[in-house]
Parts: C-alpha cells; sequence; structure tokens
C-alpha cells in the first residue's frame, strides 16, 4: 500500500503522495546556517521527497511489478540541531512510519567553514544530505536483514542520480575496498552493475526485493542480478579501472564514519 494520506501531495513521477513534512527547530540561533541557506525549507524537502520517489520507485517499475510501492511512511519530521556527525534517520517514538530526520548544524557549520563561505555549497550539502536521508526513510531492508553497506550504497546511488554528489566522491575503487563498502563506494558499483545488466531498474528492483524476502546470505540479490555471484561482478568491476588513467589518486579520500545510531557520517 502507498502511503496516501490524504493531505499529502502527488509526487511528479509514479503518483505516490508525499507525506506530511514538518520542521523542528528548538534553538533559532543554532539553525541559522540551515535557514541561510535554505530559503524555503518546505520545497527543499517536498524536492528531495519528489528526487527519492522517481529514483527508487519510477513508474517503469510499476509497469514491470504494478504492486511496487514505497515503504510506508505517515510523515517526516526534519529535526535541526547540532551533534557530532552529518545525519541519520529513524521512526518516532510513536511508530516506525512516522519518520525523524535528525540534521547536524555543527556539521553544516563545518561545511560552511571547510568551502570558504560558499552558499551554493552548503545548499548542495544541504539537498544532498536530505535525499540520502530520506532514502533510508523510504527504503525497504529486508526486515532489517540487507547488509548496513548496501542500505548506504542505494541513498547514495540515489544521491549520485538525482545530481547531489559532493565534490569528494571519487568512483575508483581502493586495492582492498569490499562491494558493501557503502556510500558511493557501492553507490558508484550499483551504478555499475546497472549499466552491466542495461537495466535502469536494477537497484530499484533490489530494493523491491528486499520488501518481502530476506537477505539469506545473498540469494536475494543473486536473484535480482539472474544468478551472477557479487563477488565475481565486484572483481569485474575493479578490472574497468586497470586501464584508466590515475591521475585522480591524489584526491582527497572520503572518510567514512558512522555516526551515533547508524547515522550518515561520510566525512565532508
Ligand atoms: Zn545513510
Amino acid at each position: 500500500m502507498p502511503p496516501t494520506p490524504a493531505s499529502g501531495r502527488k509526487s511528479p513521477d509514479a503518483g505516490f503522495a508525499i507525506p506530511p513534512l514538518h520542521l523542528r527547530c528548538l534553538r533559532l540561533e543554532e539553525c541559522n546556517v540551515f535557514f541561510e541557506h535554505t530559503a524555503t525549507p518546505d520545497a527543499a524537502l517536498r524536492h528531495a521527497v519528489s528526487n527519492v520517489l522517481r529514483l527508487l520507485y519510477p513508474s517503469a517499475l510499476l509497469d514491470a511489478d504494478s504492486s511496487a510501492a514505497p515503504a510506508p511512511v505517515r510523515s517526516v519530521t526534519l529535526h535541526l540541531r547540532s551533534f557530532d556527525g552529518v545525519a541519520y534517520t529513524c521512526g518516532s517514538d510513536l511508530d516506525n512510519e512516522h519518520k525523524e530526520l535528525h540534521l547536524s548544524m555543527s556539521y553544516l557549520e563545518g561545511v560552511l567553514s571547510r568551502s570558504n563561505g560558499d552558499a551554493k555549497r552548503v545548499e548542495h550539502e544541504i539537498d544532498g544530505v536530505l535525499t540520502h536521508e530520506l532514502v533510508h526513510a523510504f527504503q525497504y531492508d529486508a526486515g532489517g536483514s540487507l547488509p548496513g553497506g548496501l542500505v548506504e550504497g542505494i541513498a547514495d546511488w540515489v544521491r549520485g542520480g538525482a545530481g547531489l554528489a559532493p565534490p569528494h566522491w571519487r568512483e575508483q575503487p581502493g586495492e582492498c575496498d569490499r562491494w558493501d563498502a557503502g556510500y558511493e563506494r557501492t553507490g558508484f558499483f550499483l551504478s555499475f552493475l546497472s549499466r552491466h545488466f542495461r537495466d535502469p531498474l536494477l537497484v530499484p528492483k533490489i530494493n523491491l526485493a528486499a520488501r518481502s524476502n530476506t537477505w539469506d546470505d545473498g540469494a536475494l540479490l543473486r536473484r535480482v542480478l539472474g544468478g551472477e555471484d557479487v563477488e565475481e561482478l565486484w572483481a569485474l568491476y575493479k578490472r574497468t579501472f586497470e586501464d584508466k588513467d590515475r591521475g585522480t589518486d591524489d584526491a582527497p579520500a572520503p572518510v567514512p564514519t558512522h555516526g551515533p545510531r547508524s547515522g550518515y557520517g561520510v566525512g565532508y
């Protein structure tokens, strides 16, 4: 059942309704960095939800499976406050279908400072983190059995697909990187798999498979990949870089640091 509260607005693509969106800010002076870079928070949140629904539940997916629908979300409340880490999403005390998205103001202050006051960079980061976190609200996780790296990889696959990749992302994996390292490392690999299988719906299908199946030692993913082994596909993916120019090796490496409560902690 798609979440279709009466007050929700329609998504521009598959028609899934956007649930009611709320904003909570207790210390206004602490949240200036958000409001100075988000003139219309309601529009920013709505746009991020639309991107998540458009990319993870495209209308073409419904053509393939008419029962396809996002995980039920009855409301989303964005909490603005300072804490260590970047952001995290969780169910509310009421129930798991009322989602809380916590975004750290001290993190945004850090982005502003490190970008030498580049307002566009801060706006872009806010949109990117909101999009990543909202994936967690609407995605499936195989009853909690989906590997955390795949959960985070899908979130950054959506973020990248929405055109919101931050400047530190680099596609080339390191020698010891694993396919399920998470974040953009897994996100780029998911894009490769979509190209490899010539299936733009591959990631939405993986997500949908996690609605009613458990991970089952990787059987969930193997089925979507037509029986192919993900480790062999990862090795194939890494070989595609062997002949490529390694001129970007000196780029600053992202620092994946899971924050409290499995939050988004990719370093800027
Ligand atoms: Zn995340």
